[in-house]
């Protein structure tokens, strides 16, 4: 019951621990130890020693661990996701995937960990550059901080663990609060991989203790951070000089043109807008659907979203369970409440049921309430109408967020336009704004986030470009 945080390769206690409660069934799962920023510049100091082992490995000796990782999930698969669904309350069937997903992404980082090149540079296109051989290499940076938020507990951590061994870098990972235990289970069987001791730690406790501490040293070089905005750009402030890769919130649009197929993209808004209750970065939140099919779209989707299995995160039917705590939930309703007296109607849901908040559509939402401006992260999709996929266009772009958006039609020239025109990160053709595959780049715009996630992205980004200049004889 009582956890270990793990660094330099050892298991350590803390002097304080919090209880863990799971979110559905509001048990003490797990304590928790509280790092203190000592044990934080314990870890940090862990890192930078074995940085200089870290970058001495080949790529085959990279890859060959991130292997080693993959085929430890494969076997734990079902433990993992297990761990997901107690701590997080993601309904099962989804933490499974979730595993499947991470175990793609380790393999991911280890194909890419052979890849690892730099460029050609032509040299003697430039008046000056005669007779000199240039090229670039990708060197690791040392100590990377990974702050990681609670709604992928896994992937998430996969998509800054994979890419920094990857590239040959040290880690010291602080896992949400709410999901300590899947980092911790990962340290399990890291520890089990012919990883250098010291190359990988996990610190738990407050986000400001040992976030700060990450933050504010001078060892570490880089900070990949997911979460919210808030917390994101409040790390930027502080980071002076260091890279920081931030992965931030969206109130993620679709446009729905007016000649599609409802019966195969009824299914795809409901994945978009309540899988994980909604507390998915790309969540489908706001849809704009044009006026034709309004009323059919709105009664067939209301109609799916009804049909949705409530319950325990752990049965295997659940479709939808609790948030990640009683106040995001009622953080959520007052939402809702705002976007009722302000005109909103509710077409389903609306309500907390037996600690579940229920899936919930809104039509008729004024653009400037919360539900729509805002990151909602929470079971809640608004729907309005338009008369013009320009229209839709403009009411995607009118947010402070740009992480993905989507847009189905069967119009060429209208989807090629909507490419050019929605300012966000990834556009998705025919498909909601929640699509994601682990090795695409992915990263937001304007709030949405700096720096892009996806194997190849991320590792890049955990790099520093060197220049390599030689001076050649003439001939
Ligand atoms: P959060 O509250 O911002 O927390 C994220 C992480 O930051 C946690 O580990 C948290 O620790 C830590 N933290 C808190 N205060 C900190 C501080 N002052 N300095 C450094 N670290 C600090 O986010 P969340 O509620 O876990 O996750 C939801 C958010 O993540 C949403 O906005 C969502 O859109 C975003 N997200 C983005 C992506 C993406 O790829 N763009 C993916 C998933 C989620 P504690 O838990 O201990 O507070």
């Amino acid at each position: 019951m009582r956890k270990q945080f793990y660094v330099n390769g050892e298991w350590k206690s803390a002097a304080n621990y919090a209880d863990l409660y799971s979110p559905y069934s509001k048990e003490v799962i797990a304590q928790i130890p509280q790092a203190t920023r000592e044990d934080v510049e314990q870890a940090i100091d862990a890192a930078y020693k074995t940085r200089k082992q870290m970058a001495k490995l080949t790529a085959y000796e990279r890859a060959a661990i991130l292997e080693q990782i993959t085929q430890l999930l494969i076997a734990n698969r079902e433990k993992a996701a297990k761990i997901i669904s107690l701590e997080s309350a993601k309904p099962i069937k989804f933490a499974l995937g979730e595993i499947d997903r991470t175990i793609e992404t380790y393999k991911f980082a280890a194909e890419e960990a052979k890849r690892l090149t730099g460029e050609m540079i032509p040299m003697d296109a430039a008046k000056n550059g005669a007779n000199r051989f240039g090229y670039t290499i990708e060197q690791p940076l040392g100590v990377i901080g990974a702050i990681t938020p609670f709604n992928f507990p896994q992937n998430l951590v996969a998509h800054k663990v994979g890419p920094a061994i990857a590239a040959g870098n040290t880690v010291v990972l602080k896992p949400a609060s709410q999901t300590p235990l899947s980092a911790l289970f990962l340290a399990e069987l890291i520890d089990q991989t012919a990883l250098p001791k010291g190359a990988f730690n996990v610190v738990t406790g407050s986000g400001k203790t040992v976030g700060d501490a990450l933050v504010e040293s001078d060892k570490v070089k880089m900070i990949t951070f997911t979460g919210s905005p808030v917390v994101g750009i409040g790390i930027r402030e502080k980071a002076g000089l260091k890279k920081v890769a931030l992965e931030l919130g969206s109130n993620s649009g679709l446009i729905i043109d007016k000649d599609v197929d409802l019966a195969e993209i009824i299914p795809k808004c409901v994945t978009g807008a309540f899988s994980n209750q909604g507390q998915v970065c790309i969540s489908l939140q706001r849809a704009y659907v044009m006026d034709e099919i309004f009323d059919e779209f709105i009664e067939k989707f209301s109609s799916a979203t009804k049909k949705l299995v409530i319950g325990s995160p752990l049965e295997e039917t659940t479709d939808i369970s609790a948030m990640i705590n009683p106040a995001e939930q009622d953080r959520a309703l007052s939402w809702v409440q705002e976007a009722v007296q302000n005109g909103a109607e509710i077409v389903t849901g609306g309500t907390i049921q037996n600690g579940v908040f229920m899936p919930t559509i809104l039509t008729n939402v004024a653009p400037d309430l919360k539900v729509s401006c805002q990151e909602v992260f929470a079971p809640i999709v608004i729907v309005n109408r338009i008369s013009s996929v320009d229209e839709g266009i403009a009411a995607i772009n009118n947010s402070n967020y740009g992480l993905q958006a989507g847009i189905f039609t069967n119009n060429i020239h209208t989807a090629f336009k909507a490419s050019k025109q929605l300012e966000v990160g990834g556009v998705m053709i025919n498909d909601i704004p929640t699509y994601r595959v682990d090795q695409m780049p992915y990263g937001g715009v304007k709030e949405s986030g700096i720096g892009k996630e996806g194997l190849k992205y991320a590792i890049h980004e955990m790099t520093e470009t060197k220049l390599v200049v030689w001076n050649q004889k003439e001939e």
